[in-house]
Formats: structure tokens, C-alpha cells, sequence
């Protein structure tokens, strides 16, 4: 197979595991930079040019799209997907899992477990708002930040109150949320890869810090996901139809709760703390799932 890691970096580390990966399993790989595509919309026949030239033979496709590149990356996604191009996610569950209140909305309806959460669009009412997610405390979160930058723990109304309204005034939207005080600045990753999870770690906030990204200097051990979480990662990552799948979920006194699902989530963490391969059983997965793809059962 020809298979091709869409990446804006070939040297970043996810991005080379996956190359090495395709070819230690005999495949041929190709990195394609999604932003410097063009696509091509006529009539019947869908036609992506990279470098000025027309992108033929390829099998698969493995989308890396930073969240700078959402809408021009799972366009360039859509694209291969119109040329029958196998994808380990589609271009639909990219722009889903992307959107906060959208995946929240997916998930609440599949009956995942996730916290209280209010999103509103004004800056009225915020001391009913802040009451219907059993606050202060309150967390707060800008609909499109990564990396726990723009969500803020609000302890008091008066901060809430404040935070929330500077935000409004900012023209951002944002979301509310109960805080799960028990959750300890601690989160599970879970690796999702087809139907199962492939690896878990936990990560564990600096001292003081609710937030607990490795971004922020927290600590990441390997663990084995009890079943109950499990299935919670498993039933995330299938609402949504993201099949390689980064689950983020904090554990409450009522249960996993579930934070966000990554469609390009990173291997370098996962890898280095668990000493599994995963690039490799993506590859695994993509050999396994190709065959039966009928264009839009998988990972829809
Ligand atoms: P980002 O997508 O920016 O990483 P998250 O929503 O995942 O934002 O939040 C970042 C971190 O903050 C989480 O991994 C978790 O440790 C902590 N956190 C987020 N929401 C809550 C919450 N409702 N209660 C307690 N801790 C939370």
C-alpha cells in the first residue's frame, strides 16, 4: 500500500513514528503538508494537487490536522474521502471532535458520562448559570482552546462572574462546567485504535494546578484502564466516529467522565510513557480495516 501521513511537519515525532511504522510493514510512505494543497472541485471527478502536481495512488491517508488547520485540513480529508481514499478518520468526526459544545452534545446523546455543562451566549443570567452546574466553583472553557490553555477555575461567584463576563466581552463563547474537585488535577488517556484500547496513561497536574496537560509541566505514568473506563473511551470515541482516537476522561466520585476526544492525537507521550507501538498498530489497523471499507461504513 501507499500510505500518506498528512502532516505540516515530517519531522515531528508522531509524524516520523507513523513513516517508520508504514515502512517497516513493507508499505510505501508518502508525507503530504494538508496546508499546502489545493483542491480541485469539478464535476465528478475530486482532484487534490500537492506541489502543483495531481495526487494519484494513494491508498490511505493518516490525518495529523493541527487545531490551526481544522477547516483546511478536513476539507483536503473530505477530498480524499471523495477519491475513495481510505482514512483512519473522517473529515466529519475531525470538525466534530474539534468543537467542544458540538462533541459534548454527541457525547451527552450517545449517553456518555461527561460533567454539567452550560454553554450560553450572553452574559445574562451568569449566577443562575453558575447554579445549574452546582457551582462556585465553576471551570470555565473557551470552546476551541487546546492544551488547558483558556479553561480557568473559577473558586467564587465574583471570579466566575468576572471571568465569564470578560470573556463575553472578548466576543469568545465559552462553556461552563462543574468541576470535579475528586478528580484531583489528574486525567486518563486513553488510546483508542479500531474497537479497543491500545494504551492508557494517567497524568497528574504540577502541585496546585486542576489541569493536568503535559504542556503544563504535569508528570504521565502507564496504566491498565479499568473496565469501566474502558468502555467509556471506547463509547466516546465511537459517538463521535473517531477511530484512532485520544479519549481524555477524569475519574468522579459518580464515575469516568469524560473530557474530549482527540482525532490527531499525539503518540510522543503515549509512546514514551507506555513503551507501546502504537504507530505500528494504527498501521495494523488501517492493514486490517481497508479491505472492508466501503467508502462511508468506517469511521463515520
Ligand atoms: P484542553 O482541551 O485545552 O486540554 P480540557 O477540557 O481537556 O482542555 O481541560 C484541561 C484539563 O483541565 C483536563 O485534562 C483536566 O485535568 C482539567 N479539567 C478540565 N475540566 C475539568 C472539570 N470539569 N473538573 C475538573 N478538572 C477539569
Amino acid at each position: 500500500m501507499k500510505i500518506a501521513v498528512l502532516s505540516t511537519n515530517a519531522k515531528l515525532y508522531s509524524t516520523r513514528k507513523l513513516v517508520e511504522a508504514i515502512q517497516q510493514r513493507g508499505h510505501e510512505a508518502v508525507v503530504i503538508n494538508h496546508a499546502l494543497c489545493h483542491v480541485l472541485i469539478e464535476e465528478e471527478k475530486p482532484v487534490i494537487l500537492y506541489k502543483n502536481k495531481e495526487i494519484e495512488g494513494i491508498d490511505a491517508v493518516i490525518p495529523r490536522i493541527g487545531a490551526s488547520v481544522t477547516d483546511y485540513g478536513s476539507a483536503v480529508v473530505r477530498q480524499f474521502e471523495m477519491m475513495k481514499v481510505f482514512t483512519t478518520v473522517k473529515s466529519q468526526a475531525i470538525m466534530r471532535s474539534r468543537n467542544k459544545l458540538r462533541s459534548l452534545q454527541i457525547l451527552s446523546k450517545a449517553g456518555v458520562q461527561i460533567p454539567k455543562t452550560v454553554f450560553a451566549n450572553q452574559a445574562k443570567d451568569i449566577d443562575s448559570l453558575i447554579k445549574l452546574v452546582d457551582g462556585p466553583p465553576v471551570i470555565i472553557k473557551l470552546l476551541e482552546g487546546t492544551q488547558g490553555v483558556g479553561v480557568v477555575l473559577a473558586e467564587s461567584n465574583k471570579a466566575a462572574k468576572s471571568t465569564i463576563e470578560a470573556f463575553y466581552g472578548l466576543k469568545t463563547n465559552v462553556l461552563i462546567q462543574e468541576y470535579i474537585a475528586e478528580a484531583n488535577g489528574a486525567d486518563i488517556r486513553a488510546f483508542v485504535v479500531g474497537n479497543k484500547v491500545v494504551a492508557a496513561m494517567k497524568r497528574q497536574g504540577t502541585t496546585g494546578e486542576f489541569r493536568s496537560n503535559l504542556h503544563r509541566g504535569g508528570k504521565a505514568e502507564a496504566i491498565l484502564l479499568p473496565p469501566e473506563e474502558e468502555k467509556a473511551a471506547l463509547q466516546a470515541a465511537k459517538a463521535l466516529g473517531v477511530r484512532v482516537a485520544g479519549v481524555d476522561m477524569i475519574r468522579s466520585n459518580r464515575g469516568p467522565m469524560i473530557m474530549e476526544v482527540n482525532s490527531s492525537p499525539g503518540l510522543e507521550g503515549i509512546e514514551k510513557v507506555t513503551g507501546i507501538n502504537v504507530a505500528d498498530l494504527i498501521i495494523g489497523y488501517i492493514e486490517e480495516k481497508k479491505p472492508m471499507d466501503e467508502g462511508d461504513t468506517i469511521g463515520v
